[in-house]
């Protein structure tokens, strides 16, 4: 059977990677699942347990890190813990599946630096960082408080943007899903 591939989407919060996630796996072609990773933070009111996260408690979290069940994992916010769990990857591998992650800048380096030969990692940039700040505000998910420190972040993060191998740039989002399929199918499709 063929190797299954990882497709790795990175991206300051608020640059619509999440949307291009979603978009892809509607695409059964492409034979695609969602890596589904764990956090500490608490559950937003649309967000299911096992399906967007599986959402733990973070002394549960500091227990898995020393058990060494992460691929990776990352304090994205301070004591808001984030990570890719082994079993997950490789439940999906075995699947057949080719899976596709939805995760931090170093979280999403990190992932390549271990799989180098079967994954693809894309990082999606968002216009500006005033057009980022918008998107944050009208999703109304987070304080305001909140929403400066991932503003502050996006900063940080979009200077890894060149270590990744292809860049989306998400100024125009129908634009930006019909890229992210090509590069994706085209990934998936080589040998
Ligand atoms: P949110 O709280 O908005 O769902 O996610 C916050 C950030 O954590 C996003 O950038 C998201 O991609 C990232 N993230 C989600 N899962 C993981 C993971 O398993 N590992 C790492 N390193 N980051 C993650």
């Amino acid at each position: 059977m063929k190797k299954g591939k990882l497709i790795i989407f990175s991206a300051p919060s608020g640059s619509g990677k999440t949307t291009l996630v979603h978009y892809l796996l509607q695409h059964p072609e492409l034979n695609l699942a969602f890596s589904v990773s764990a956090a500490s933070r608490g559950k937003r009111p649309n967000e299911i347990d096992g399906k967007d996260y599986y959402f733990i408690s973070p002394e549960t979290f500091k227990q898995k890190i020393k058990n060494k069940e992460f691929v990776e994992w990352e304090e994205v916010y301070k004591n808001n813990f984030y990570g890719t769990l082994k079993s997950e990857v490789a439940r999906l591998l075995n699947d057949g599946k080719n899976v596709i992650f939805d995760i931090d800048v170093k979280g999403g380096l990190n992932i390549k630096k271990q799989y180098p030969d079967n994954s693809l990692a894309i990082f999606v940039q968002p216009p500006s960082v005033s057009e980022l700040k918008k998107r944050l505000q009208s999703r109304q998910t987070e304080t305001p408080e909140k929403i400066k420190m991932r503003i502050a972040k996006a900063g940080e993060e979009m200077q890894y943007a060149k270590d990744f191998d292809v860049i989306i740039v998400n100024d125009d989002l129908e634009k930006a899903k019909k890229d992210a399929y090509k590069i994706v199918k085209s990934f998936i499709e080589k040998s």
